[in-house]
């Protein structure tokens, strides 16, 4: 009962973080992405504002002037979070718009900056706060940028200060200032710029590796040629199907298919069109089987067909499909050229090895190969079924 009543708990807490975030975030998963990293800078506006506030309680600061910089922070923070919330800076190149937000928040810095007398030095602060949280997903030469603008809007707000209040103990503050916090920001930028090279050069190296890992992983599994599972992958599906057959009792079977005559077709029309009638039965095999049947390339013109949870007859009328498909199959460039194959399949029995199975799979195609080719043929189940054992088909093609 007290479990029940903490998921239920759990499930309400669950449903009102869904009703916040859905409209605050957005529905599509970029966006929210996105929407989520403009959030990110939303802790820096509460701490400016926090500190204003604080400065007006304490009578260093005109209500007025707060209010100017509160409704300036709302409104720019908004500028940024409605258009990355509707999704439509999403063609954008930086849908999070972060350098502009940097700099409009830089804007905000100055003027907080020419306000505050006294208490300015906190201004620097915020402004080296900005140029580090864009520096996370900002390119090295926009960091260096962000903190060149910065120092100038520095620069620019100590002249208008300067010019306001021209007392010497005012210009020797400013002076500290701008010497103590242009020389910050353009360290902190630097540094943000080194961050950021090395940021891109690991994004750049880990998007190689991806495709490294995805070419690997094709020429561990997939046969060149055809694009079919190779003979590695083959086996450990079948070793998979066999456990699984022996936990829960399901018959499996398994054909060994091999193209007639192969040789003639390289012989007369030479090898690459012997490839291209690989790989159109490879496409045949991908078409005609069902997406849970797996093919793979055994070895030269020899494919494999497993057949999970599959009876007899089941993976027979399979089998003739893409015979059939592959009588009626023609080259683009040699139109007279037919093919056919000779498949031999059987039913995995409860106490069969790999080994075993594929070895009367291969016997049994010698059989189709005897009795005159473009045939599969099965071979009878030994192990007799609760439902009766399935009927062979006739010897010849239909
Ligand atoms: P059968 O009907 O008895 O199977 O006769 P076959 O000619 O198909 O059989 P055989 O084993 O004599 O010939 C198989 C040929 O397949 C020989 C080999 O050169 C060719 N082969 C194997 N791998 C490839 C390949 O990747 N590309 C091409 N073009 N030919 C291949
Ligand atoms: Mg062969
Ligand atoms: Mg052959």
């Amino acid at each position: 009962d007290v479990t029940c009543r903490r998921s239920r708990r759990r499930m309400k807490a669950l449903n009102w973080f869904h009703a916040i975030s859905g409209p605050v975030l957005g529905p599509d998963p970029r966006v929210h992405r996105h929407t989520l990293l403009v959030l990110a800078s939303l802790p820096t506006y509460l701490a400016s504002l926090g500190m204003i506030w604080h400065l007006v309680h304490l009578n260093e600061l005109a209500t007025p002037a707060a209010w100017g910089l509160t409704f300036a922070s709302i409104v720019t923070f908004l500028a940024f979070w409605l258009p990355v919330r509707t999704g439509l800076t999403q063609c954008m190149k930086d849908p999070v718009l972060t350098f502009p937000h940097a700099v409009a928040t830089l804007c905000l810095c100055v003027a907080a900056y020419v306000m505050l007398d006294e208490h300015r030095v906190n201004v620097l602060v915020m402004m080296a706060q900005v140029i580090v949280v864009a520096m996370l997903r900002l390119r090295p030469k926009q960091v260096l940028g962000l903190g060149v603008v910065a120092t100038l809007m520095l620069c620019g707000a100590f002249a208008w200060v300067d010019w306001r209040d021209t007392s010497v103990g005012m210009l020797t503050k400013g002076v500290t200032h701008l010497m103590v916090g242009g020389a910050s920001l353009l360290l902190l930028s630097l540094v943000g710029k080194w961050v950021s090279d090395i940021r891109t050069e690991i994004s750049e190296q880990a998007k190689e590796l991806r495709k490294t890992v995805l070419t690997v992983r094709q020429m561990a599994t997939l046969d060149q040629l055809t694009g079919l599972l190779n003979r590695r992958v083959m086996l450990e599906g079948l070793e998979a199907e066999r456990q699984l057959a022996e936990r829960h009792g399901t018959q499996w079977c398994v054909a060994l298919i091999d193209l007639d005559h192969f040789k003639q077709v390289n012989d007369r029309h030479g090898h690459p069109t012997g490839d291209a009638v690989l790989k159109g039965f490879a496409d045949l095999a991908r078409q005609h089987l069902r997406a849970v049947d797996q093919v793979g390339r055994w070895g030269g013109e020899e494919f494999l067909v497993l057949f999970p949870q599959t009876r007899l007859n089941e993976a027979h009328a399979s089998l003739e499909r893409l015979r059939k498909a592959l009588n009626a199959w023609r080259s683009p460039d040699h139109p007279t050229l037919q093919m056919s194959f000779s498949a031999g399949l059987v039913q995995a029995e409860p106490e069969d090895t790999i080994d075993q199975v594929v070895e009367r799979a291969d016997k049994t195609m010698y059989q189709a190969k005897a009795s005159g080719r473009n045939r599969s043929v099965w071979a009878p189940v030994l192990t007799p079924s609760l439902f009766g054992n399935p009927v062979p088909p006739p010897a010849f093609p239909a």
